[in-house]
């Protein structure tokens, strides 16, 4: 994907989850605007805390609680997609905000989005064998990325 489409698509990521708050008459602040932004990129999803940092770059008065606060009421509106870690860093990704796998590394934290066919067919895979109403999934890969597998070497 190009730099454009890319930027393109953070603009409607954005405005999705602005119209989504609207509608439940979440007052729109320049911080909690901010948070929005940093949700909507497509870079690795964030931690609580990164997000902080990068608003509290902009705003210095921003306090921790208004992060929580905005990205909660987004996961509550299924407008960002959390990702638990062991460790408890959980990261949010607004860009995609519907389950999709991730491949994680265990030395960086690297997050990446890969696009996978084979989801499709694992999903109806599953319906087979178990009779299941599948509304939901969770499959992450944990490995090396290239950068610290070149690292190590
Ligand atoms: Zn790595």
């Amino acid at each position: 994907m190009n730099k454009r489409a890319e930027a393109g698509g953070m603009e409607q990521r954005l405005n999705q989850m602005l119209s989504k708050l609207k509608k439940h008459d979440f007052r729109l602040t320049p911080q909690r605007l901010a948070v929005l932004k940093v949700l909507a990129v497509s870079e690795g999803p964030p931690t609580v805390e990164r997000i902080y940092e990068t608003v509290r770059a902009e705003y210095p008065t921003t306090s921790i609680a208004t992060i929580y606060k905005t990205v909660n009421l987004l996961k509550q509106l299924n407008e960002v997609l959390e990702l638990g870690f062991p460790d408890g860093s959980n990261r949010y990704d607004g860009n995609k905000p519907y389950p999709h796998p991730h491949v994680i590394c265990t030395e960086c934290q690297t997050v990446i989005d890969p696009t996978l066919d084979g989801l499709k067919d694992l999903t109806q895979e599953v319906i087979k064998e178990t009779g299941f109403h599948i509304h939901n999934h969770r499959v992450d890969f944990f490995g090396i990325c290239r950068d610290c597998q070149s690292r190590s070497a």
